[in-house]
């Protein structure tokens, strides 16, 4: 990756940066980080902030560290810790040798809460976990302090170590911050620090059964590691208040929070919580699933590390929620494979078609450009014979208005190849399906041109039936029909607006002999049909399967086109789904 690359836009985060850095605020020093709970896969969400904060750190020479925040042991963590860093490592960034868990810092933590305590700011509860909740009072109503806020700091610490040394049962005690129950701010009414949980983590096993709470550990983790601005999603901008209390309490290095807005992309949901629920109760096949929003469901789906930098580039980072229209991710992608991925013919529906006055045993090979894009991507042959397959939507025995593509009688061209008139169909007697076409071709027209200057409409893709390769294609759709499913009233509703369509899988298609033992993972345009990429998990030498990634059809250059002739509209626009990145647009130009 160039390193002009991974220079984010500016932002208001570079404003500020660049501002502290004049200031020589941390002597100069840029340090961020991006913390992900391993307790589920990345999706572009993470992306956003992944790119983010390791391009701040690459424009300002600074560092970015990897933190695994692992304060919350659950089962599945290794798995989540190694398809995390994949995934990074394939967006494109590197953390070098900057790879931390919290749970290293346990002991420090602990250390902390200690001193906490020793200053009077955090005592030892026996309320249970719904009474705590009941104390706590509600935006309108204060708290009520709990009974125990005045035990000693002597008696504290005692039974603080004691909690540690594994006395009590899980839940039957916690420790809490003493900061204010009649505060405002919830974050701030004696939130719970550590509580009693007896299950092995994937790093320190059973050495702890008391295990700190993410704001705690959250802070205290930025400042150990000297994050000079820790970036995180506007939901926390009320816990920031609590963070500065940790820190000014116990006198140590404070990073600087800057709370930017989450990306949220239509007709789909980036939420783990979520995700998670359509994984486990079988709406996709797995994480990986291409129709889900996360990195390994990208990537299987065809989507390139590139594509996906250039789309967090282009929504660039605002303070305001929003929602980015999926049309520009697909764009983004599609801007990619125009320029890299090379051009083949293959039929979804394949129709039948016999050349009735091209000989019999007669093949020729035909010169193919590889990508018309970029010239040194060179040429390829493609067998040309008597029996073909043209895609079956290319057909129309009663040609409405405006169908410009086969019917009887009309003469087309076939794609690096000759003019063809259809002359006969064949139909099933039962159905009145027509099944076979027949055609004549014109060997004046080799390549596709007409010495006589006769110009026909359409252009058609096609194969030869005898040389093409049986394969499945795997055409995706939305995963739900409304571009905001976590509007539903009730959020737990979001999978009634399920796409019962979101898949359709193509079982007979064909495709061109050259994609024989095509590599898992390659890219493709099918002329006329989109981009796609060959499954990695279910493709093999014997049975090729593609996915389609986007189809060529891209709505978000309308967009952009329309918004751009309106010019300064942009700003008013009732189009909340794409306010943000037209607005970036509209800076852009
Ligand atoms: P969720 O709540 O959806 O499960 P999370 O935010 O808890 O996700 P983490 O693993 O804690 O997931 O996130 C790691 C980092 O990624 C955090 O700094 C978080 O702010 C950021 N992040 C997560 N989702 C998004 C998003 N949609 N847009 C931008 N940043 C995000
Ligand atoms: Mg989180």
């Amino acid at each position: 990756m160039t390193k002009a690359d991974s220079i984010p836009s500016h932002n208001f985060i570079c404003n500020i940066i660049a501002e502290d850095l004049k200031a020589n605020k941390n002597e100069g020093r840029v340090a961020t980080r991006f913390p992900p709970e391993p307790n589920g896969y990345l999706h572009i969400g993470h992306a956003k902030s992944i790119c983010l904060n390791f391009g701040i750190a690459a424009e300002y020479g600074g560092v970015c560290n990897l933190r695994f925040d692992d304060t919350n042991p659950s089962k599945e963590e290794v798995e989540y810790v190694e398809s995390i860093k994949s995934d990074v490592r394939w967006l494109g960034f590197d953390w070098g040798d900057r790879l931390f868990y919290t749970s290293d810092y346990f002991e420090q933590l602990y250390q902390y809460a200690v001193q906490l305590i020793k200053k009077g700011k955090a005592y030892v509860c026996d309320l249970s976990a719904q009474e705590i909740r009941e104390y706590r009072g509600t935006l309108t109503e204060p708290g009520k302090e709990s009974p125990y806020r005045t035990r000693s700091v002597k008696e504290n610490l005692d039974l603080f170590e004691r909690m540690r040394a594994g006395e009590f049962e899980d839940g039957s005690r916690v420790l809490r911050a003493k900061i204010d129950m009649a505060s405002p701010n919830l974050n701030m009414r004696d939130p719970t620090l550590y509580r009693i949980r007896r299950v092995a983590h994937h790093r320190t096993g059973t050495r702890w059964c008391i295990y700190p709470l993410y704001d705690f550990s959250h802070s205290l983790s930025d400042s150990i590691e000297g994050i000079t601005h820790s970036l995180c999603s506007l939901e926390f901008e009320g816990n920031r208040p609590l963070y500065d209390w940790f820190l000014d309490e116990l006198n140590v290095y404070h990073p600087q929070q800057i709370e930017f807005a989450r990306l949220n992309i239509s007709y789909t949901v980036l939420s783990k919580r979520k995700l998670v629920q359509l994984v486990e109760q079988g709406h996709v096949t797995g994480w990986d699933d291409p129709r889900m929003p996360t990195l390994g469901g990208l990537r299987r789906r065809g989507y390139t590390p590139e594509s996906i930098r250039d789309f967090c580039e282009r929504i660039g980072v605002a303070k305001r929620d929003s929602m980015v229209d999926m049309a520009l991710l697909e764009h983004c992608v599609r801007q990619d494979l125009n320029q890299r991925a090379p051009r083949v013919m293959g039929v979804l529906r394949p129709l039948r078609v016999v050349i009735d006055n091209y000989p019999e045993d007669r093949v020729e090979e035909l010169e193919a450009i590889n990508n018309p894009e970029d010239p040194s991507m060179g040429t390829r042959n493609v067998p040309f014979s008597r029996v073909l397959y043209i895609e079956r939507e290319d057909f129309r025995e009663d040609p409405p208005k405006k169908f410009f593509r086969l019917a009887p009688g009309r003469e087309v061209r076939l794609r690096y190849a000759y003019f063809i008139r259809c002359v006969g169909m064949v139909k099933d007697e039962q159905t009145g399906e027509v099944v076979e076409l027949h055609c004549t071709y014109d060997p004046e027209t080799r390549g596709g041109d007409s010495p006589d200057g006769r110009k026909v409409k359409v252009t058609l893709h096609w194969v030869s039936a005898p040389h093409s390769l049986e394969a499945e294609v795997r055409l995706y759709d939305h995963l739900f029909v409304k571009a905001n499913p976590s509007d539903e009233k009730d959020s737990a509703d979001f999978k009634t607006c399920l796409n019962p369509n979101s898949l359709e899988t193509l079982t007979c298609c064909r495709v061109e002999p050259g994609l024989a033992g095509a590599t898992p993972g390659s890219r493709y345009q099918f002329e006329r049909l989109g981009y796609f990429c060959v499954d990695t998990k279910d493709s093999s030498d014997g049975a090729l399967v593609f996915n389609r990634t986007v189809t060529l059809r891209d709505t978000w250059a309308k967009i952009e086109k329309a918004q751009k002739q309106k010019g300064v509209a942009v700003h008013g626009s009732p189009l909340s789904v794409v306010r943000n990145v037209l607005i970036y647009l509209a800076d852009e130009h």
